[in-house]
């Protein structure tokens, strides 16, 4: 790409970044989860540009981003009851739909799979992206985070620049969730929580009038989580800044502090502890949402000071905060 810029939310950016997506060259889209590394769907060329650009096995499917509910049946060969009911309630939004894939289409994005990921974002850059983009014939955009395979996805439009010297990134601010999209896979019958995000469990279940199956590990078990057949984005170590992340409740962690020999780093979600002088503490917000936005920036930040392990409070137990622990956890394995 020549003169990589950063886009702002004028008309003229809005047309650029839909130019860029529609002459099949990547472009760094900001969402209301993470930032993507996104590209027309449709164009295999353009596709397989993410894949190589991110390091990322081709296998391994990329969610498509819709400007609309309208351009579903595009892309999906069914769309179950369960699916309209929670497009409806939830689109646009962080919820990402597994749907039966239209045979033929899209094959790259899925990865060869026969499934295709499904999202309308409501960021408001996104959106205008997405329209003025169908307006020019993109009819969906593939969009992994826009991250090197198995790094913390990036929060902002400089985390992108460090990953991609070499492309145009639209500058949204920060992503107000903060972590990725929950992952709802509707083409086995009932519906499955492959991937939990803001959304819980019990909020999807409630528009769907029937309980959503959780597929992803929790707690102890996350540590041996092998590859998942379904969701590559359920791989054991995913989401992994370079230091080391250790989970452990505060008193167990104030106690390992006070003998701490390496460069570590204190993440608490409560008042800390006594921290011995010299350990670089940080105090998260004690709400998942606040959490989920403000965490993958701050695991940044730590490796960037160079700290070789981040402590971090365990997390209260309630489901509102699957989406950031599942992270955690994938951090840690
Ligand atoms: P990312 O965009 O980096 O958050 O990664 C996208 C994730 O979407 C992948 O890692 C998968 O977990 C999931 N995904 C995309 N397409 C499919 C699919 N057809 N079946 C199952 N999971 C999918
Ligand atoms: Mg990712």
């Amino acid at each position: 790409m020549s003169n990589p810029r950063f886009l702002t939310g004028s008309a003229a950016d809005i047309m650029a970044a839909a130019r860029t997506l529609a002459d099949g060259n990547l472009l760094g889209l900001p969402t209301e989860t993470v930032y993507g590394l996104a590209a027309d769907a449709l164009n295999p060329r353009a596709v397989a540009a993410i894949f190589s650009a991110k390091g990322r096995p081709a296998d391994h499917p990329l969610i498509i981003h819709l400007a609309s509910s309208a351009q579903v049946p595009l892309f999906a060969a069914g769309v179950p009851a369960f699916a309209t009911a929670l497009i409806k309630a939830f689109w646009p939004g962080p919820l990402t739909l597994i749907l039966p894939r239209r045979a033929g289409v899209a094959d790259a994005a899925a990865g060869g799979h026969a499934t295709v990921a499904l999202r309308c974002p409501s960021h408001p850059l996104a959106q205008q992206v997405l329209q003025q983009a169908l307006a020019l014939g993109v009819q969906g955009v593939a969009a992994p985070s826009a991250n090197l395979f198995g790094r913390v996805s990036p929060t902002t439009a400089l985390h992108v620049r460090e990953a991609f010297a070499d492309l145009h990134i639209m500058d949204g601010g920060d992503c107000d969730v903060g972590i990725e999209s929950a992952i709802v896979d509707l083409s086995r019958g009932a519906p499955v929580l492959l991937r939990p995000g803001m959304l819980t469990a019990a909020q999807l279940s409630a528009v769907c009038g029937s309980p959503v199956q959780t597929a992803y590990a929790q707690g102890q078990a996350a540590a041996g989580v092998a590859d998942a057949p379904a969701a590559p984005g359920t791989l054991e170590s995913h989401y992994a800044p370079r230091a080391r992340v250790r989970l452990m409740n505060a008193a167990a962690m104030a106690a390992g502090l006070q003998s701490a020999s390496l460069p570590v780093a204190a993440l608490w979600l409560r008042t800390p502890l006594h921290v011995p002088p010299g350990i670089l503490s940080l105090r998260m917000p004690a709400d998942a949402a606040g959490c989920a936005h403000e965490l993958f920036a701050r695991l940044r930040e730590l490796d960037t000071a160079g700290v070789g392990e981040i402590w971090i409070e365990t997390l209260p137990a309630d489901a509102v905060w699957d989406g950031v622990r599942d992270r955690l956890l994938r951090a840690s394995a």
